[in-house]
């Protein structure tokens, strides 16, 4: 800690230098000391040592740090995070964090974010060419896939809980089950079953033999329908 050769006149720390004795306090005795910027003031031997600079100077150069960083990180200065930065962080705590009261659905069941988009630099650049805008949420293609770039859209919220076959219930033949128990039962992809009961009767959704060189889905999608219902 305070070495007591730092009581010298002259000795520097950050803009700080000693210009000699201040007060005597009880249990302390000051050092006089003046900043660059003009400022002098009294401090204790230790303060001096944790101490670069006056109070004002201090609060200048954080703010400067702050407009710097606010370039090279749009969202980790004092500004309010941007939507797409929010939405990148709660896509993280989803699946990464297990106090996160929807982790269950996500990280709990091996929902994992792709390298690429550990960078928030890297999704922002995603989300905006390929088709993000205000009011739109993203949504994973495959529920049962992570989030990148080849399993994920922007859609609306309504959509979005559409393709949530756990909050939809269906009936069918007097029967009304959620759409993920029907999708583990007819033993076809959930997202096929949505996106059928999104464009078709529930009879054709339910019936319809599926061909793959025709949903016109994308090829993610198709690949899981083949080996379907072994996952969750
Ligand atoms: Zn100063």
């Amino acid at each position: 800690m305070a070495n007591r050769k730092v009581n010298v006149p002259g000795r520097r720390n950050g803009n700080l230098v000693i210009i000699g004795d201040g007060d005597i306090r009880p249990y302390n005795k000051l050092l006089r000391v003046r900043c660059d910027c003009g400022t002098e003031f009294q401090i204790t031997t230790s303060g001096f040592v944790h101490t670069k600079t006056c109070k004002k100077c201090s609060g200048r150069i954080l703010s400067e740090r702050a407009a710097e960083r606010r370039k090279t990180h749009p969202n980790k200065g004092r500004t309010k995070p941007s939507r797409l930065y929010r939405m990148w962080t709660n896509m993280g705590t989803r699946c990464n964090n297990p106090n996160n009261r929807a982790y269950h659905r996500y990280g709990g069941r091996g929902i994992r974010i792709c390298d690429e988009w550990h960078s928030f630099k890297q999704f922002e650049k995603w989300a905006l060419s390929n088709g993000y805008r205000e009011g739109l949420t993203i949504d994973r293609i495959d529920n049962d896939k992570g989030y990148s770039p080849d399993n994920c859209r922007f859609v609306t919220y309504r959509e979005n809980n559409q393709n949530r076959g756990n909050n939809r219930n269906v009936t069918y033949n007097g029967v009304t089950k959620c759409v993920t128990q029907w999708a583990r039962e007819l033993g076809i992809g959930q997202t096929v079953l949505c996106y059928r009961l999104n464009h078709w009767s529930v009879e054709e959704a339910f019936t319809r033999p599926i061909d793959y060189r025709k949903t016109g889905r994308k090829r993610g999608t198709e690949s899981r329908n083949k080996t379907t219902s072994t996952s969750d």
